[in-house]
């Protein structure tokens, strides 16, 4: 068949969906084109959601591509439509209404959701969840008009809740069930670094404790914490992680752990099928494991490298993790991972915010943190990927150039074990 009479659908329309179908034109594919989401707007970026787009201060909804963008190059955006089931032998998909719809070859880039808190009085109003435009304009207006806030949980999402609701004023009690924040992430060097940061803006950091029970006559009033204390609210925001939106595929065969397992091409168990961003579990060849990550740069770049494969071509997605977030006046990026490590290492003013934090392990570097220190992200993920052996004192020393640290290559092992990273709202822990 002809590559202009066949048929792809992308099923998600966010960021790895918008980027793969416009991949998808750009490398010439002439067939019929769907992209499906279940949300009614137009594919858009998240990561505003829970700073400028959530404090209003930002310039119209973040959207990835201008209105005609898909129109134009021919593809057909489904908005508002769900697809209810893939049945991957007839190569078809079942949508909402009992429509079905056909494909050639099939993306999914479904993305997460929220893990919600199961407790006592979590049906009350007030208690937000933040994934999609209509829940940041709700918080949003909340936080515009002052009212008191408790945040469960401090990873990113939480703590940069906290941080946009600190900017515009409001009362913030931030809840996390780890001693810091962002503790699984980071770990207790920089954890401590970012406490202290909120706590310096006037967050209420309250560590090691979980909700007991919400109380509330229709919406929540008060946060009942395991240790009996009582906090009293206008309204909360929980983010205690996101769990891959799997929930389509039951009865497809594919294979699922914690999320849709891909090979380094991105393809599934299942001829034609693929899997991208957040929902993707993926065999990553530099750590020669399955890896699940919940990250924009992540979403931005496997959308694009699907689609070449869907075309046929030789695909390897081997980018280094990179995410990013910002909190009041301080920016980071984050290169690599790192679930255990020997040492972190400093380099520059950790006082004044404005320094590089490096996880080494076996005198390797494994992760990087730029904290406003711009331009060296780069620098940081080439050395990871060089898995040159590292001297501490070389990387506290910032005269010396990160590129005058690479100094050879080193293999992965090979495991099969499946990892999650970033969880933009679970690294912080649960509460
Ligand atoms: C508030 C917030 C802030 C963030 N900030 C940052 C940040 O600062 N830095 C960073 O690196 N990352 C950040 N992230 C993470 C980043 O936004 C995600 O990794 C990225 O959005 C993942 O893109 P995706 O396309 O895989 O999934 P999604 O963006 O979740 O898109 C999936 C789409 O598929 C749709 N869908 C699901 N199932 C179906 C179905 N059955 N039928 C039809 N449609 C369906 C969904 O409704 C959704 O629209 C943030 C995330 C959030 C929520």
């Amino acid at each position: 068949m002809q590559s202009q009479e066949k048929t792809f659908v992308i099923v998600g329309a966010g960021l790895a969906g918008a980027r793969a179908a416009e991949t998808l034109r750009e490398e010439g594919f002439g067939g019929r084109l769907l992209l499906i989401g279940d949300e009614p707007e137009r594919p858009y970026e998240r990561p505003p959601l829970s700073k400028e787009y959530l404090r209003g201060e930002a310039d119209g909804k973040p959207f990835v591509h201008d209105p005609g963008f898909y129109d134009e190059r021919g593809i057909e955006l489904w908005s508002s439509t769900r697809v209810t089931a893939i049945e991957p032998g007839q190569r078809e998909l079942l949508l909402e209404g009992d429509r079905r719809q056909g494909y050639d070859k099939l993306l999914l880039a479904t993305g997460a959701v929220p893990r919600r808190l199961d407790v006592p009085g979590a049906n009350l109003d007030g208690i937000h969840y933040l994934r999609t435009l209509p829940d940041s304009e709700a918080i949003g207006e909340r936080i515009g008009a002052g009212e008191r806030l408790v945040v469960v949980g401090s990873g990113w999402i939480g703590a940069e809740i906290a941080a946009s609701a600190r900017q515009k004023g409001a009362e913030v009690t931030m809840l996390e069930m780890s001693s810091l924040p962002l503790e699984r992430v980071l770990g207790p060097e920089v954890g401590r670094i970012y406490r202290d940061i909120h706590r310096d803006h006037g967050v209420e950091f309250i560590p090691e404790t979980t909700v007991e029970r919400f109380e509330g006559a229709e919406s929540v009033e008060r946060v009942i914490t395991r240790d009996g204390a009582v906090i009293d609210t206008e309204f909360v925001v929980v983010g205690i992680g996101v769990a891959p939106r799997t929930g389509l595929l039951e009865t497809t065969g594919l294979r699922v752990d914690d999320g849709i397992v891909v090979n380094e091409g991105l393809a599934t168990s299942i001829p034609g099928v693929y899997a991208a961003g957040d929902i993707a579990s993926a065999r990553h060849p530099h750590y020669g494991r399955h890896l699940r990550i919940e990250h924009w740069a992540n979403a931005n770049a496997q959308g694009p490298a699907a689609a070449r494969a869907m075309l046929g071509q030789d695909v390897s997605y081997a980018e280094i993790p990179y995410f990013f977030s910002d909190q009041y006046d301080v920016g980071m990026e984050y290169g690599g991972h790192a679930t255990d490590w020997d040492e972190v290492v400093f380099r520059g003013d950790v006082d004044a915010r404005e320094f590089i934090a490096f996880w080494v392990k076996d005198e390797r570097l494994v992760a990087g943190m730029n904290v406003n220190v711009w331009d060296v992200n780069e620098e940081i993920r080439e050395l990871i990927r060089s898995g040159s052996e590292v001297d501490a004192d070389r990387l506290r020393d910032p005269e010396v150039p990160l590129s005058a640290l690479r100094n050879g290559a080193a293999g992965a092992e090979d495991d099969d074990e499946q990892l999650a990273i970033g969880a933009w709202a679970s690294e912080g822990g649960s509460c």
